[in-house]
């Protein structure tokens, strides 16, 4: 497994388990086979709902805390209350410590991440998380909390696969030193994964379409949490760091840029609030 270095000097894996619309009851065996299979990094929210299972499953993976990068986020309507709501997920959860914790979408509607930012930094100074991050941030949302509180995020993950690559965000990311992680990696599984280019380079490398996805995240020097509830792909998933991708994949990949998202647009999504 390759890591990336973060701005706070931590490390964080390349390659994680994303659990979102992983059923509360479907999390435990998903995770415990995530982590037996060699996941590192696990992504989860609170507004996933599957907090416990998470939690119940690295308890019972017996592989130690200390191996095992959690993140979690903060839910839109609790931005006023950050430091209340890291505790109910420290709990639910069943750990001390997060690894890492994300503001999860900006909401400008209640104009409240600023106050959520600055007691994300507190949290940390008190050991409740060893990193601190955002999620959905747009440039200007980055550029505000950096010039409000001098903290720069260790992290910003936000919608990102080839049909989205995201390189005027991605500039500035490397710009300031915040490590990009890209969620929908694969398009949701939705129609990108069945693009006939995509097969074609991935008969060249005797892989599979999601593989080549996902090494594409991991040759862009991206932190990548692929979901998936099915055995035989959480193991597909992981199985990246045996080939590489040449130029003329990349330029091929670059085709597949239509700007189109999958999800909430950050500049006007107000989810929960
Ligand atoms: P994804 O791009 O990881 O796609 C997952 C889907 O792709 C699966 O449900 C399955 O249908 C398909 N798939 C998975 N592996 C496959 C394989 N090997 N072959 C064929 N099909 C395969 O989508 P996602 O779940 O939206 O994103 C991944 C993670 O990103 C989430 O679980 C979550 O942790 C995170 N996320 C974060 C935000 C945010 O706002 N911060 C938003 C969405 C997702």
């Amino acid at each position: 497994m390759t890591t990336v270095t973060l701005n706070d000097g931590r490390t964080m894996p390349q390659l994680g388990f994303g659990v979102w619309q992983v059923e509360a009851d479907q999390a435990v065996p998903a995770v415990y086979q995530a982590l037996k299979d060699g996941y590192r990094l696990i992504d989860t929210a609170m507004i996933y709902g599957n907090e416990e299972g998470v939690g119940e499953a690295i308890r019972t993976s017996g592989i130690p805390r200390d191996e095992i990068f959690l993140t979690t986020k903060l839910w839109n309507p609790d931005q006023g209350r950050a430091s209340e709501a890291i505790d109910e997920s420290l709990a639910r959860l069943g750990v001390d410590y997060l690894d890492l914790y994300l503001i999860h979408w900006p909401t400008p509607k209640q104009d409240k991440y600023v106050d959520a930012w600055k007691a994300m930094i507190e949290s940390r100074k008190a050991g409740k998380t060893l990193s601190i991050g955002v999620s959905n941030f747009t440039k200007a949302n980055l550029q505000r909390i950096m010039d409000e509180t001098g903290v720069v995020p260790a992290v910003n993950q936000i919608e990102l696969h080839p049909g989205l690559p995201q390189e005027e965000l991605r500039a500035f990311h490397a710009e300031h030193g915040i490590v990009t992680e890209s969620w929908s990696p694969l398009g949701q599984g939705k129609g990108l994964l069945d693009d006939p280019k995509l097969a074609q380079i991935a008969r060249k490398h005797g892989k599979s379409p999601a593989q080549i996805v996902l090494r594409w995240h991991l040759d862009l020097g991206l932190v990548v949490i692929p979901k998936s509830v099915t055995p035989a792909r959480i193991l597909e998933n992981l199985n990246v760091f045996d080939f590489t991708l040449g130029a003329e994949d990349l330029d091929e990949i670059a085709t597949l840029n239509n700007g189109h998202r999958l999800g909430g647009d950050p500049e006007t999504a107000n989810y929960g609030v």
